[in-house]
């Protein structure tokens, strides 16, 4: 019997970030800078569209005293693509409805990947259960990781210990060092669209040439020390190979509006904008 994957993909760039590059390499000089996509992954699955990731909290970014308190940092810079909740127009401009979500996985809880999730209360949200356990506990906040963007009893938390499969062909892999509960995606195509897949590092690996060429640790880590961050992309390359797949960085400037143009045009899509 064929296996059933995935059927299309679309990536969403829902923001950028200004900040030192140590933040992503460890050891990198504090003067050197970058500007960081937010990446968000629409999955067209059996049963609908999977959402990875939710970009920002515009709301806390957008009132002066909350952005103040959430976004307040003197050396990094949130960036929204346009006045509007980007979530939305990303969606608006694929052609699909934020009703058509119908389950939502989590990379992890930082602010600029759990900020869109209040838009998705009511339905599946896969997580695993040490993120949330983080992210409910009391140094959350210093770290990145705002309570206010996830902590709403109408979500249905689908909690993981490891690795599952949390759609037919989309498969979360903890990767655990960004953060406590960090999952990194296999994303393996059906095929009827002409197999293969992608997996999805998002903050396990920021940049392909430094995290994943070099194996450079990504500098923001919660408990864990470089090398333990450098197990995990080791990790997603030994899957990646064994499967013939990209590993894809999670905020590369290059990689990802190459890579959104490039499964545009696979899937017949007009260009991200
Ligand atoms: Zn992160």
């Amino acid at each position: 019997m064929a296996r059933t994957g995935v059927r299309e993909i679309v990536l969403l760039t829902l923001g950028w970030e200004d900040l030192p590059r140590r933040v992503s390499v460890e050891g990198a000089p504090a003067h050197e800078r970058l500007r960081e996509p937010v990446p968000g992954v629409l999955l067209r699955t059996d049963g609908g569209w999977v959402l990875l990731d939710t970009g920002f909290n515009t709301a806390l970014m957008r009132d002066a005293a909350l952005r103040a308190r959430f976004f307040g940092s003197p050396t990094s810079r949130a960036v929204l693509p346009g006045p509007g909740e980007p979530l939305e127009e990303a969606l608006a401009h694929a052609g699909i409805e934020l009703a058509e979500v119908h389950a939502v996985g989590l990379s992890h809880l930082h602010a600029d990947h759990a900020g869109g999730l209040r838009h998705f209360t009511g339905r599946p949200v896969h997580c695993q259960r040490r993120e949330l356990a983080f992210g409910l506990g009391p140094d959350a906040e210093e770290h990145g990781v705002h309570r206010i963007d996830f902590d709403d009893p109408r979500h249905d938390w689908r909690l993981a210990d490891g690795d599952v499969e949390i759609a037919p062909g989309v498969t979360a892999v903890l990767t655990a060092g960004h953060t406590p509960g960090h999952q990194s995606f296999v994303v393996d195509l059906d095929d009827s669209v002409g197999g293969g897949g992608y997996v999805f590092a998002f903050d396990a690996a920021d940049l392909r040439q430094e995290n994943i060429e070099q194996e450079i640790s990504v500098g923001g880590r919660v408990h864990a020390t470089p090398e333990e961050c450098v197990e995990q992309v080791r990790r997603l390359k030994a899957i990646a190979a064994e499967r013939g797949y990209p590993l894809v960085p999670g905020h590369d400037p290059l990689v990802w509006p190459a890579l959104t143009r490039e499964t545009a045009e696979r899937f017949g899509r007009s260009p991200a904008r």
